[in-house]
């Protein structure tokens, strides 16, 4: 693929990312339906109320976290996978979870005729992150959360990162990047404003 979202234009230039990008195509990740958009720089849905996200923004949030190949990633929302599949293709090996049973059972069949055998996909609400394979380098959230989420903080590696947009349901949030310094300390950034759908409880 030929770079079909201008990518540098959106000032990407992580090279890693930019790879992935090169690796990996969208058309592969949306329904019948949606593939004559594919190649469009937006959002479109995948079902149940859902989206995958603009390609230029998962390329965005992917060069903030700055991943590196020996990381170890936790992804919450799958959605349709092709956020996994970027950082999969970066990192060490990345483990995700989705809460809506038909979005996992399609992205894990994807993973699985692609032959990403450093996925592992996890059915079940997010919220709780994933201490079996805690502490993690990189922590991704692809759904607006209205609070900061302490507990996924809690499974950062010393020196890890967390990208979330942090905001009210269906208004604008901002993408925020906690970091964990060597000492335990914490830093927070707030970065550019987006639109998720959002991080919903089990309950809800
Ligand atoms: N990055 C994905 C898009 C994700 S849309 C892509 O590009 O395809 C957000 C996803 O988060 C949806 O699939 C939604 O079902 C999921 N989600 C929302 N709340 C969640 C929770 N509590 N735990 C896990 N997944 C959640």
């Amino acid at each position: 693929m030929n770079d079909p979202y201008h990518l540098k234009h959106h000032g990407i230039s992580d090279s890693f990312v930019l790879k992935a990008f090169q690796n990996v195509d969208r058309i592969d990740f949306v329904p019948d339906k949606m593939k004559s958009r594919v190649y469009a720089d937006s959002p479109l849905p995948i079902g149940f109320k859902q989206t995958i996200s603009q390609p230029s923004l998962v390329a965005h949030m992917t060069q903030v976290l700055d991943i590196l190949p020996n990381h170890s990633i936790l992804e919450i929302g799958t959605g349709s996978g092709f956020q996994t599949v970027i950082l999969a293709e970066i990192g060490r090996i990345v483990t995700s979870i989705e809460i809506i049973p038909a979005l996992y059972e399609t992205a894990k069949r994807r993973f699985t005729t692609m032959k990403y055998d450093n996925i592992s996909i996890i059915l079940g609400d997010g919220h709780d992150g994933y201490p079996d394979c805690a502490p993690y380098d990189r922590i991704i959230v692809t759904a607006a959360s209205p609070e900061s989420p302490l507990t996924l903080i809690e499974q950062l590696s010393s020196g890890g990162k967390l990208l979330i947009p942090i905001g009210k349901n269906h208004g604008v949030q901002y993408l925020t990047l906690f970091e964990k310094a060597m000492d335990g300390t914490i830093s927070e950034e707030v970065g550019i404003g987006v639109r998720f759908v959002p991080f919903v409880r089990k309950s809800s």
